[in-house]
């Protein structure tokens, strides 16, 4: 039988790596839902290719080009919700959407998904007490994508908090590691979104570049595995190819090594133990001679900072800063901030009077999700147009 498989944000950097795994092996899969934002010629593209039986283009203003170009394929646009379009169960969805646009996607597709693969760091930042409520109620079974908590989820099957003792979340440290900090300031957009060892979207490069990616991943990390959230540290390895160290309670010390290619945590959460992925490198004395570590440097990296405010100052303090730092990130990328202005207004936003009665609120619904994530964004407008 084949597997039906849904991807929110299928043109995105996941989406495409998702669909090349699936590429190879396209008789086993039925594609039941395409999504994507503005980007029509892909999603077009990419329907006709694999057949899909749905696609769902969120800008109204490309609907009827989409729809005109697939014949056979239901087009759908807009907020729609998922359910409307996906009637019975499927096996599979990758959620890879970018931001907190992908939250209501996802706690839709967790109810119509056996098991549901999470890119989208920041519906779990955000929406983690609903998403994590879905997850039970319909007994969707959660995947995390992202590699160092795919290899986390590896590490640590059936262990308990006392089982482990530290858990280090790798970052490469992105293009600027070796770059002084007085220079940091004129940083392009063009340099910033340019990693040195993954290609990935725009929003998760400069959140790289800037190590708030590593801010938001020690919060993802900390809502999807039962371990106390000051195990967790963040060290630095420029070259990507550990993607997390775990020193358990027996005195062992255990790592997860791959080539820095998503397609590989991405092949896992579709094959589970039946994968096998044939393009890995051969172990090579040459490559493992040259792993280097380091701490962080938190003068040059003050987002790290962050971590343990947005863990202690409010259920919805991660939601404040992450609408906050995509706003920031947006202005960075259109060229109306510097780059080191993001780290620096988010942390404005914390010192705000406000803060506390917008992080402290317990959320229940995305409305009320919503609420602190729309303060956020437009506190963080006004305090860059001033
Ligand atoms: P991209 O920017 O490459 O792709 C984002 C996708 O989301 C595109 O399909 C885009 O459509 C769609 N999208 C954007 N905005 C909206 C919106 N408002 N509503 C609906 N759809 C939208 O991002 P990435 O693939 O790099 O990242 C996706 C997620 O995965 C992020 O949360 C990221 O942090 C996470 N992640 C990514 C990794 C990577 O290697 N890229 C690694 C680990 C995690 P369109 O093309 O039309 O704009």
């Amino acid at each position: 039988m084949k597997k039906k498989i849904v991807i929110l944000g299928s043109t995105g950097s996941i989406g495409k790596s998702t669909l090349e795994v699936i590429k190879k092996d396209k008789k086993n899969f039925e594609i039941v839902l395409l999504t994507a934002n503005n980007n029509y010629k892909k999603l077009i593209q990419q329907a006709k290719q694999f057949n899909a039986k749905n696609v769902l283009i969120k800008n109204h203003k490309y609907y009827l080009k989409v729809k005109k170009s697939l014949k056979k394929t239901k087009v759908y646009y807009g907020n729609i919700s998922l359910k409307k379009i996906v009637k019975k169960k499927i096996d599979y969805t990758m959620s890879a959407i970018v931001g907190i646009a992908g939250l209501q996607p996802t706690v839709d597709a967790i109810q119509i998904s056996k098991s549901i693969a999470i890119a989208n760091k920041e519906s779990i930042i955000c929406g983690w007490d609903i998403i994590s409520k879905q997850i039970n109620k319909y007994k969707t079974k959660l995947l995390p994508v992202d590699s160092e908590h795919f290899s986390i989820m590896e590490l640590t099957k059936n262990l308990r908090d006392d089982d482990v003792k530290e858990i280090i979340i790798t970052a490469s440290g992105g293009p600027f590691l070796n770059i002084p900090k007085k220079k940091l300031n004129n940083i392009k957009p063009k340099q910033a979104i340019k990693h040195p060892n993954w290609k990935m979207g725009k929003k998760i490069s400069v959140d790289s570049a800037n190590l708030m990616n590593k801010v938001f991943e020690v919060i993802e990390a900390s809502k999807i595995f039962n371990f106390n959230s000051s195990k967790y540290k963040i060290m630095i390895h420029p070259q990507s190819y550990v993607h997390s160290i775990i020193r358990f309670s027996n005195g062992l010390i255990k790592m997860i090594l791959y080539d820095t290619d998503m397609k590989i945590p991405i092949s896992n959460t579709l094959y589970g133990r039946k994968n096998n992925f044939s393009n890995v490198k051969k172990i090579d004395a040459k490559i493992l001679n040259k792993l280097t570590f380091q701490n962080v440097n938190k003068k040059k990296f003050p987002s790290i900072n962050l971590i343990n405010k947005c863990l202690t100052l409010g259920a919805l303090a991660p939601t404040i800063v992450n609408a906050s730092n995509e706003v920031l990130v947006n202005l960075f990328l259109s060229k109306k901030i510097r780059f080191l202005d993001i780290v620096k207004t988010i942390e404005k936003i914390i010192s705000d009077k406000d803060f506390k009665k917008y992080a402290t609120r317990k959320p229940i619904s995305i409305k009320d999700i919503k609420i602190s994530d729309n303060w956020a964004r437009l506190k963080t407008l006004v305090m860059c147009v001033r």
